[in-house]
């Protein structure tokens, strides 16, 4: 008999659920592995290598013995220096260096942001579809997420009123994400301007996860809400980091951006857990987020171009729907319409359920919305090459439209 681990973990980590978007990856890598051809829409992950003179920065850092020791647990000065600038570059925030803290990626910010600042039973606002990071790391630090829905009709895109009715006496905080994981949805300027007005107004602290902000398209533009909302800038915590813009993923390197006493606790919590981040992975950082955006708009074209490709393709197919994001990597694509239907001798129920199918009959991976919090909904990453995008959104039409009543 197997005696899962879970029967004896504590409660605390036992009620964690396991990451939908990597269980799907890592069943879809094991196929390919066993020599399936496999197409990943699964991966929240730039398919192009880490730009040389990053790599080159790492290199030469491997050989400096300055960085084969502990250094300080908030990270490298000259880094911290290197974040507060671009910081101030990129979303028009003024900061100084000690207000940031560079962690294990954006998700070790996420979880000691939540750590720093949530007691007991305070509730986290946090817009759905959403990434399933908050939720889990909301619940490890006490507190209690409430989930806020928007669909496809408002491109899921939350209102202050919606908010509003979310809120109570016990709300604490409220996550904002532009562009957002998994939507694609980026907010403009008047809607993150009211969204900070109402935290402001009710003393709430957010939690702004800025990590896809040079991921926009078309006319949108990226808001920095710190940036726009001066009034929430002592009561918010920007979370941000090298793995999208500059695909880093493996690098683990991320920071958040605080108010200085946060700043200090998140260290001093920071400084118990892990020490620091890796060196050479800080030297990477430090020449990525010093060095100019030309590698950065390089990517953006490309996933500009399959964004479109995709938009379109899924558009072909009856019973999908898939409004066109402005950002970030990912399309959020309503497959309400084919629930209840038969597709090769399976009756699909779910998304669960169809994401099943297609990765059995289509041998396509893609994640179901159950994952995000909303059902009926599959998340497709468009950070592939262009000729796996074209061949696996082909795969899952032909499947799709073998669905009858
Ligand atoms: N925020 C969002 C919205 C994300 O999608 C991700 C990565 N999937 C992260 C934060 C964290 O990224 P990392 O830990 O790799 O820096």
């Amino acid at each position: 008999m197997i005696t899962g681990t879970r029967g004896r973990a504590s409660a605390r980590v036992a009620s964690i659920a396991e990451s939908a978007t990597l269980a799907v990856d890592a069943k879809a890598k094991a196929l390919k592995r066993a020599g399936r051809p496999v197409i990943i829409f699964g991966s929240g992950e730039p398919d192009f290598p880490t730009p040389q003179h990053i790599v080159q920065a790492a290199a030469a850092a491997c050989h400096d013995p300055r960085f084969h020791r502990y250094s300080p647990s908030g990270g490298l000065p000259e880094l911290r220096e290197a974040i507060a600038a671009k910081t101030m570059r990129d979303a028009g925030h003024h900061v100084d260096a000690a207000q940031v803290v560079v962690t294990n990626g954006g998700k070790q910010a996420i979880y000691e942001t939540f750590a720093a600042l949530l007691n007991p039973g305070d509730e986290v606002i946090v817009p759905a579809p959403y990434w399933p990071t908050y939720p889990e790391a909301i619940a490890l630090a006490g507190g209690v997420p409430v989930p806020v829905f928007a669909d496809e009709t408002t491109g899921y895109r939350v209102g202050v009123e919606q908010l509003e009715r979310a809120r109570t006496g016990n709300t604490a905080m409220l996550v904002f994400s532009s562009p957002a994981n998994p939507t694609g949805a980026v907010y403009g300027r008047a809607e993150t301007e009211a969204v900070g007005a109402w935290a402001a107004e009710h003393g709430l602290w957010v939690l702004s996860d800025e990590i896809y902000e040079h991921m926009v398209y078309g006319d949108a533009e990226f808001h920095s809400l710190p940036a726009v909302v001066p009034d929430i800038r002592d009561r918010c915590v920007v979370v941000n980091g090298v793995a999208k813009s500059y695909a880093m993923t493996g690098w683990r390197v991320g920071w958040a951006v605080a108010p200085h006493d946060i700043a200090a606790a998140m260290t001093t919590l920071q400084s118990h857990v892990t020490s620091n981040v890796c060196n050479i992975a800080q030297a990477a950082a430090l020449a990525a987020v010093s060095g100019d955006l030309e590698a950065v708009s390089r990517m953006r074209a490309a996933f500009d171009r399959r964004r479109r490709t995709i938009v379109r393709m899924l558009g072909e197919i009856d019973g999908v729907r898939c409004p066109e994001p402005d950002g970030a990597f990912y399309v959020y694509a309503s497959v309400k319409d084919l629930l209840g239907k038969e597709i090769r001798g399976r009756r699909v129920g779910t998304a669960a359920g169809l994401a099943g199918l297609l990765l059995d009959e289509a041998e396509v991976a893609v994640v179901p919305g159950e994952a995000f919090g909303t059902p009926g909904y599959l998340r497709l990453s468009y950070a592939l090459s262009d000729e796996d995008l074209v061949a696996g959104v082909e795969r899952i039409h032909a499947v799709l439209a073998e669905a009858k009543d």
